[in-house]
């Protein structure tokens, strides 16, 4: 039996300890964030494996994120002696890929997006004759099928009017005929899309009983964190699944924020409908934040008749009593130079924690934070660009939460576009700009084993030549070696590359100050953070500058980024905001407003006083 360490069991509180050892057959923790959802889930797998309640095999966790898959798999892993690889923790996607080519002759290989828009343009083309298909016309219909799929509609499920909409601001009667062409072309070109994988394994499972029974023996103790983000497809996967299962779910329905993406928080509210009988538990006791953190972030969720809530309410842990910090700036280019010296203090020595009415910001203390303990956080991608001048100009390390950049190296990229070409699955783009080596990948014999393989095309490249002379290349080709050990074929290494790429990776090693979006930052901690442009059109975000998509939603979202704040939070926002290329005025926003006054601290930026030395960074603190 695998053996246990202690610790991941100790220092457990009531609740969580009573969720650890539920003997219930369906257990659902609904609590807010930093009360330890996570940790309590990772301590029941610890437990059922200690008490020999279940073997390895007999764990599946289902996460949203390749990164939350990971660190569940590493921490089972150090505190399990032996068989921590065999639970399963992947993603729906990771396991539904995985599910299909265990118990199905499925082929299909994963497209990168540039191959699946080509696609989508040509079943356009296809039906309607046109010529030429515009990019905005292929993403909204991309977004259209995407949600089908997830929603496990087939082509003519659509339904009328509003229905065939389906959540998507447009709609062209002509699309359920081009779904059906594009999944024709996909079939017959043995190519899959993403939200494929899902809705093809769900079909498989509810068409083949035997196997379905297969499945359920195996997994017999089904997790799923985040549940308050399921979408249609998933939610019936799980219930399917679950049928005679032990189920454990946690989530929180105030952190619900991937609406846009089909996610929709009422499956988690049927849970006790779904498993009747189940045990419900609620965590109060928030290890994470201070006291007023959580107190700004309550009333930014509680409102209107929401106002006194009980369910909202959690309780700190942490001392430290210092107030938020809200910053008016002149600009974007003020905000980001703002924030740069708050980090620089920081580093040198100012303690958060103790800043308070005593201890200004410039008396100093003991505690020196490492630029890894920042975040800043924004609604859109674009604002990213202001900080990164800003602390590239005063040497500030950053990083920037993306998708992971050594698969997109000159080299490994242009390898990677050369298998595909192989694999038949290669965009145009790509056969334009590799002609030259169309004839000799025409003339590769099939059966070669993988690293085999990635030599032969890694020395058309001179990748190991070009590697002599670049450290960080010769790194990703070893890397792309020894994942290439890991899988018995080209394809199957391919898909694992495109399914374990999150858009928003951070390497947690590095001493560097994350940048990233507010929905990246979902089930992360840092002690102090920055939400940058707090304004109104920004979060609350209006496409078009005026009507807010989903109100509700940008309140959660903002809610989500406050409360990732474990000892101080500041909230920025700028008088006037470059908007593709012209300037705004721009008015803070209305959730700042829902803060009583006398937990923030209101810092406004001076006028300026010296004369800005590049155009877009203006020197000047608040
Ligand atoms: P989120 O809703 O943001 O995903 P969560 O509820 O999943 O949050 P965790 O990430 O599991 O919370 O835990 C938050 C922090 O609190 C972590 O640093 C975790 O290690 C710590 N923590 C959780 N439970 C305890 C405990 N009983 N004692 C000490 N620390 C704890
Ligand atoms: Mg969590």
């Amino acid at each position: 039996a695998p053996v246990v360490p202690k610790h991941i069991l100790d220092g457990l509180n009531p609740e969580q300890d009573r969720a650890v050892k539920s003997e219930s057959r369906a257990v659902v923790i609904q609590a807010g964030p930093g009360t330890g959802k996570t940790r309590t889930l990772t301590a029941r797998i610890a437990w059922l494996l200690r008490e020999n309640r279940a073997i390895p095999e007999n764990i599946l966790a289902l996460t949203f994120t390749n990164k939350a898959a990971g660190e569940l798999s590493d921490r089972i892993e150090s505190f399990i002696s032996k068989g921590g690889h065999l639970v399963t923790a992947a993603t729906f996607h990771g396991f539904c890929l995985k599910m299909l080519k265990r118990y199905s002759d499925f082929k299909r290989g994963l497209m990168e997006d540039d191959l699946r828009f080509e696609m989508l343009g040509l079943a356009v083309k296809a039906v309607t004759g046109e010529k030429k298909v515009l990019k905005r016309t292929v993403s909204k219909l991309d977004a259209w099928i995407s949600r089908q799929k997830q929603q496990l509609k087939e082509p003519g499920d659509e339904g009328q009017g509003d229905a065939a909409n389906n959540g998507i601001e447009y709609f062209d009667p002509v699309w359920p005929e081009v779904y059906k062409t594009y999944d024709q072309m996909l079939e017959e070109r043995g190519l899959a899309d993403f939200e494929d994988l899902i809705f093809i394994c769900f079909r498989l499972f509810s068409r083949d009983a035997a196997l379905l029974e297969q499945v359920r023996q195996q997994y017999k103790f089904i997790f799923v964190d985040e549940y308050q983000d399921l979408n249609l497809g998933q939610y019936k996967l799980v219930k399917l699944l679950s049928q005679d299962s032990h189920i454990f779910v946690i989530g929180d329905p105030d952190q619900s924020i991937y609406g846009f993406r089909g996610s929709d928080s009422r499956f988690f509210y049927r849970f006790e409908q779904d498993f009747p009988g189940c045990e419900q538990i609620r965590l109060r006791q928030n290890y994470r934040s201070t006291q007023t953190i959580l107190d700004a972030s309550f009333q930014v969720i509680c409102t209107g008749d929401d106002k006194d809530n009980e369910r909202h309410k959690i309780y700190a842990s942490l001392d430290g009593t210092q107030k938020i910090s809200i910053n008016e700036t002149a600009g974007e280019g003020a905000e980001a130079v703002a924030v740069g010296k708050i980090i620089e203090k920081g580093v040198g020595g100012i303690s958060f924690l103790s800043m308070d009415k005593g201890t200004g910001p410039d008396s100093g203390t003991d505690k020196e934070y490492a630029f890894s303990d920042f975040a800043v956080l924004y609604r859109t991608r674009q604002q990213a660009q202001a900080f990164a001048q800003a602390f590239e100009k005063v040497g500030i390390p950053f990083q920037t939460a993306d998708r992971e950049h050594w698969i997109d190296m000159a080299g490994i990229k242009d390898l990677l576009a050369l298998v595909r070409i192989f694999l038949g699955r290669g965009s145009n783009a790509d056969q334009q700009q590799f002609a030259q080596f169309l004839p000799r990948i025409a003339a590769l014999s099939n059966p070669m084993d993988t690293s085999t393989f990635l030599d032969t095309l890694g020395g058309w490249l001179d990748i190991t030549a070009l590697g002599q002379t670049d450290e960080k290349l010769a790194a990703a080709w070893q890397r792309l070696k020894t994942l290439a050990d890991r899988y018995s074929s080209p394809g199957e290494l391919i898909d694992n590359l495109r399914l374990d790429q999150d858009p928003d990776f951070l390497d947690k090693s590095v001493e560097k100050v994350s940048l990233m979006t507010m929905h990246a930052a979902k089930g992360l901690e840092f002690p102090v953070v920055f939400l940058t442009g707090c304004e109104n059109g920004t979060i609350p975000f209006a496409r078009d500058g005026k009507t807010v998509e989903d109100p509700d939603e940008e309140r959660r979202l903002f809610y989500v980024a406050m409360t990732r704040a474990k000892e101080m939070l500041y909230l920025t926002y700028a008088r006037k905001r470059r908007i593709f290329g012209r300037e705004q005025q721009r008015i803070r926003t209305c959730f700042i407003d829902d803060i009583e006054k006398k937990l923030a601290r209101y810092e406004k930026g001076k006028k300026q006083v010296k004369k800005p030395k590049s155009k877009d960074i203006q020197l000047e603190l608040f």
